[in-house]
């Protein structure tokens, strides 16, 4: 039995959110913020992914601007295109303007941030510099029962997993987020048979254009495999209790909810 690291990240949320969805197989509760919300990830995150294309695409740094509002536009489209079901009877076009509004302020934030890379190194060592090793690279391990796929991961010399996240920025990192990462460099140091350590990994926060780093400690590395061990045993038959993480606002969230309290 093999579990997804994106579980891992679940379970630090709320234990029993595993029990209802792997267990009794619950779906989320429909809603059109939360699909219009699915929408918005997806184009974040396509939109991180392309970066070191767009950049190709330049003849000088002017261009960058134009280059960005149309990709966001073509991604978008093809994503309203793609989850057509998702969002049953609504307007295309409120979708679109309203995720278009939101990304068009974090496209300047991107736009600067590649504009003063670009100035201070060179396109061709930005280009170098933004490419990953591979992009959703999928990873799985028997001796650690986890499985997974990698957003990025980067090359410059060690392997370092990048993970994206598309909401808001927390001033810190969750810890669901640490352990995230902290699984996949096992998993990496696992699949490519490395003979040392990967040290640290990232997270990159869409919304504000930020990689954070997550270092890979003893302790953290120790936390991965418990919080795997945790989820082996409500999917053997353990019953979390309903709010025990003790956090109202957490289960006000969660679109679990209506059928966690029945
Ligand atoms: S409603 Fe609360 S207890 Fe239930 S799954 Fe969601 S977060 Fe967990």
């Amino acid at each position: 039995m093999n579990i997804r690291v994106s579980d891992l990240n679940a379970y630090c949320f709320c234990p029993r959110g595993i029990y209802l969805s792997k267990v009794l197989k619950i779906k989320q509760g429909f809603s059109i913020p939360r699909s219009i919300g699915l929408i918005s990830h997806s184009v974040r995150r396509e939109l991180s992914i392309r970066q070191p294309i767009l950049l190709e695409k330049m003849s000088c740094v002017n261009d960058i601007n134009m280059i960005l509002e149309c990709e966001l536009d073509n991604i978008l489209s093809d994503a309203l295109h793609m989850h057509r079901g998702m969002l049953d009877d609504v307007e295309y076009n409120i979708p679109f303007e309203k995720i278009r509004l939101e990304l068009l302020s974090e496209i300047r934030i991107m736009r600067d941030k590649l504009t003063s890379m670009i100035e201070e190194i060179g396109l061709e060592e930005a280009i170098r510099h933004i490419t990953p090793w591979m992009v959703e690279y999928p990873v799985k391990s028997d001796t650690l029962k986890l499985s997974g796929r990698i957003d990025k991961v980067m090359k410059d010399p060690g392997y370092v997993p990048v993970e994206i996240k598309t909401g808001s920025a927390p001033s810190c990192i969750w810890n669901g987020d640490r352990i995230q990462i902290c699984a996949y460099i096992l998993l990496l140091e696992d699949t490519l048979k490395l003979n040392k350590h990967i040290p640290f990994g990232f997270v990159e926060y869409t919304q504000i254009q930020q990689r954070r780093p997550v270092m890979a400690t003893e302790g953290l590395r120790g936390e991965v495999i418990h919080k795997r061990d945790k989820i082996i045993e409500i999917l053997e038959g353990f019953v979390p209790d309903a709010c025990a993480h003790g956090s109202e606002r957490k289960c006000m969230s969660c679109g679990y909810k209506e059928q966690c309290y029945e």
